[in-house]
């Protein structure tokens, strides 16, 4: 644990009381501050009571003797409007921050040159920290991996000046912290995502940039404009901006030619890393997250050797393209996490014969989105309720089955996958749908799809469960 020493003395008030709340409170009272915690949900108020944690209704509470309020990130700062603790803070003008807040306050007052490296974006901010956390470690630096990922982050060992700090950061993080000062932040990509909760595209990505506008080296993103603009803003600000493109050949920074990551120094090109043969890291969005991770990598002292044998050895996450099985031809791959069109498109992107395992509860604009990948779908095998609503998308551009149930389609998709005669067969669980209908959640249906994979005779497992 991080005992948060910056509020000594001082009374803090904390609001949300879930794990990550409960673990910024135990660091709070070990840095020898006064808290007062409170939760809308009274069970949450009880456990924290029962671990030794003063709690109180924050709505009584004399707020003017408050020197900070922290804040759990999934409690709404501005939209769809400010939760009422956060109005009593600013009425009583007592700043509003959060647990990675009080990381960045430690790490400069303990060891200001523990390597940090920040990691947001609208998607592969798991991916990106989870790679980076294993290249590091793999090169046996000490590396602690947490934030919007694992552990929360005040639960990880105190900063030293060798520790490295890999920290996956959500938007409603960094908007509660405000001196956000990584050695190394990275902003993946920006497209529109809890626009509930931020109000406008621009307010969005007003806050990723935070992030890298904090950062001793900014590493960015350019395949979108949003990004784009945010890296030339920076480096007209005399910023340190590292641009990195999945295809685009740059003239100064790392792009993605195939498999191949490319630094280009002024023009002049050289190869630096490969990702041709590593099943965790297909896909043009897979090159976009090794790209940040290697240029971060780089940032923080680590050799290009030792990168690439991270690169080569890392497991990948499980439900993202995880693959699970083999047998011969035919890969079992998952991708449970893909609860809509958009975040099933990179999967079937990344395979020429799917025997496409999709449906489940179906969301707004089903599978339209996905329109341009079907001459790669060989056949459809639909379960759950979105099943009707994607057969009739599906239409007669894609063969498809209704299997209803999970366990049926992984059968069937597996049986016709091992007569396809053209190369690597691909049964993939990519749903395109929240699994609610017929399983807890996205990763019990991932589980299930693993096991069914792998009770075919003959299959091979990769990994095993996570
Ligand atoms: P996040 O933590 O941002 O939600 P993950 O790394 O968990 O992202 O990946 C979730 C899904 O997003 C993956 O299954 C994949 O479909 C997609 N994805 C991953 N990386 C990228 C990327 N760089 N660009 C676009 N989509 C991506």
């Amino acid at each position: 644990m991080i005992p948060a020493a910056s509020f000594a003395g001082k009374r803090v008030s904390l609001f949300g009381l879930g794990g990550s709340g409960i673990a910024t409170a135990h660091a709070l009272i070990a840095g020898g501050a006064d808290i007062l915690a409170w939760d809308d949900n009274p069970d949450s108020v009880a456990k924290a009571a029962a671990a030794g944690i003063a709690t109180g209704d924050l709505r009584g509470a004399d707020w003017s003797r408050f020197a900070a309020f922290v804040l759990s990130p999934g409690v709404p700062l501005t939209h769809p409007k400010p939760h009422w603790t956060v109005e009593l803070a600013r009425g009583a003008g007592v700043e509003v921050i959060g647990d990675i807040e009080l990381f960045c306050r430690e790490r400069i007052q303990r060891a200001p040159a523990a390597p940090f490296v920040a990691i947001t974006g609208t998607n592969g901010k798991s991916t990106t920290t989870a790679l980076t956390a294993h290249i590091l470690k793999s090169a046996r630096r000490d590396t602690q991996m947490g934030g919007n990922i694992g552990r929360a982050i005040m639960t990880l060992d105190p900063p030293e000046p060798e520790r490295h700090y890999v920290v996956e950061c959500s938007s409603y993080q960094i908007d509660l912290a405000p001196s956000i000062n990584p050695t190394a932040g990275v902003l993946l990509n920006l497209t529109p995502d809890h626009l509930d909760r931020h109000g406008t595209m621009a307010h969005y990505a007003s806050i990723k940039e935070r992030l890298v506008a904090g950062s001793d080296t900014a590493i960015i993103g350019i395949d979108d404009s949003w990004c784009a603009q945010i890296a030339d803003r920076l480096e007209r600000a005399g910023r340190q901006v590292i641009r990195i493109s999945k295809r685009l050949p740059l003239t100064d920074g790392y792009f993605a030619d195939g498999t191949n990551l490319m630094e280009a120094v002024h023009g002049r090109y050289s190869r630096i890393a490969f990702l041709e043969g590593i099943g965790s890291l297909r896909g043009q969005h897979n090159a976009q997250n090794a790209l940040a991770a290697v240029a971060a990598c780089l940032r923080v002292g680590l050799e290009l050797g030792e990168i690439q044998t991270g690169l080569e050895s890392f497991p990948g996450l499980a439900h993202r393209m995880e693959q699970v099985g083999r047998k011969g031809h035919v890969l079992f791959i998952n991708d449970s996490k893909a609860t809509n069109a958009d975040a099933a498109a990179p999967a079937l992107s990344s395979f020429n014969r799917i025997y496409w395992i999709a449906g489940g509860l179906p969301k707004e604009g089903g599978i339209e989105p996905l329109r341009g990948f079907f001459p790669r779908i060989a056949k459809a095998y639909l379960i759950g309720e979105a099943a009707p609503a994607f057969s009739a998308t599906l239409g007669e551009a894609v063969p498809y089955e209704i299997s209803g149930t999970l366990a049926a389609a992984v059968e069937h998709a597996a049986h016709e996958a091992a007569s396809d005669t053209g190369g690597e067969a691909v049964v993939l669980l990519s749903p395109a749908c929240a699994s609610f209908d017929q399983f807890k959640n996205f990763e019990v249906r991932g589980e299930a799809f693993r096991q069914a994979a792998t009770a075919i005779d003959g299959v091979k497992p990769i990994g095993g469960p996570r």
